[in-house]
């Protein structure tokens, strides 16, 4: 493993520098005004690959139905999912709802209050577990995200690859280091957000930091090399052809199943190809089409994922027979909803836009 050569900086001097910058440039965030590891835990999933303007209005609407972790616990899923809509990686949506029923059954809706504890629990890992061990119960922990491995990887000129293991270890190593005893809860949160607002992947403002007397990037012209992150992720491209049958103005479709994308949102009856094709190629690949009428083929609908492209194109179609149309419901799975059903359902925001698009929503 390589090490930082950092200029030695204290870490009393750190930790101090770092909190008074955050105590004079931080953004006022609901979440911040609270001890309640439920309001913490629930900001800390919302907030994992969102940008917190996005992710706001999520917290204040879940806060606002559910308003501690027993209401969420019984809430359906279908109403966790429909509210968590247009957020994505919808993996964290489920995990925070079996998370909270774990909470209320076998924990008697107590929040585990340490570290080791709180890792137990459904879609808690290391960085959420150590933002509400440290946010909510002052425990001396340090939480490693994005934030935190570019602000100390310049500061004090760390070059292990962020992607691998070993890296991400030295990093943890080196936060919790540095994280004081007193104010363990202001130290995460002062890196974090010094990581969001100053030292920013693009264009950092050292000029104006508080550590460019001793940054390693700063002295030595390495902002835009440090952290060093080698591996690229791959991104597989995925072709959907959506068939949204319409029978006397509703919609058939079907809640989706575990082991795919969008697993418990609602979606059509879907025909995956491994390349682009038009209506000839799709008729002529799968044989479902053929008790099918057509009626319109939309434009392409692109939605990206964490690790995949999805190039979507909608077949609007009618069923050739009333017989047809039993089979199909029977064989997919589908179900008819009305237009009002449809609107309360929990489903792909791709999904969403198409309906809003032609019409059938508002
Ligand atoms: S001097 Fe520049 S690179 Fe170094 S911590 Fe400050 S903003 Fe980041």
């Amino acid at each position: 493993m390589r090490t930082d050569r950092t200029q030695k900086m204290n870490k009393k001097v750190f930790s101090k520098r770092i909190i008074d910058w955050y105590e004079e440039n931080k953004r006022n965030l609901p979440w911040r005004d609270t001890r309640d590891p439920f309001k913490i835990w629930l900001s800390e999933i919302i907030l994992q690959q969102t940008r917190i303007a996005q992710g706001l209005p999520y917290y204040l609407k879940f806060v606002e139905n559910f308003p501690d972790v027993k209401s969420l616990a019984r809430a359906s899923e279908d109403k966790v999912l429909r509210l968590w809509q247009g957020l994505g990686y919808y993996t964290r949506a489920r995990n925070l709802h079996a998370c909270a029923k774990k909470i209320e059954t076998e924990l008697l809706g107590q929040f585990p209050d340490s570290f080791n504890e709180l890792k137990k629990l459904p879609g808690v890992g290391d960085y959420t577990a150590a933002a509400i061990a440290s946010f909510a119960y002052r425990e001396p922990v340090a939480v490693v995200d994005g934030n935190v491995f570019r602000v100390l990887a310049r500061i004090f000129g760390i070059d292990n690859d962020i992607a691998s293991n070993e890296g991400k270890k030295y990093f943890a190593l080196k936060a919790n280091e540095l994280i004081p005893a007193d104010r363990p809860d202001m130290f995460n949160q002062a890196v974090m957000e010094f990581g969001a607002l100053h030292c920013t992947p693009q264009n950092p403002k050292c000029d104006s930091c508080p550590f460019n007397k001793n940054c390693v990037a700063c002295l030595h012209d390495l902002q835009s090399v440090l952290p060093v992150k080698t591996s690229k992720l791959k991104i597989k491209k995925r072709y959907f052809y959506y068939v949204v049958i319409n029978s006397k103005g509703k919609l058939f479709m079907r809640k989706r199943a575990p082991g795919d994308i969008w697993s418990g949102l609602y979606d059509f009856m879907l025909i995956e190809t491994t390349r682009p094709v038009n209506l000839e190629l799709l008729s002529k690949q799968d044989k479902r089409m053929s008790t099918l009428t057509v009626k319109s083929l939309s434009g392409i609908y692109k939605h990206v994922l964490s690790h995949q492209q999805l190039i979507t194109r909608f077949v609007e179609a009618t069923a050739i027979s009333d017989a047809a149309l039993k089979a199909i419901i029977k064989r997919e799975g589908l179900k008819a909803y009305t237009k009002d059903q449809i609107e309360n359902l929990p489903k792909p925001i791709l999904l969403n836009r198409f309906l809003k698009e032609s019409g059938f929503l508002e």
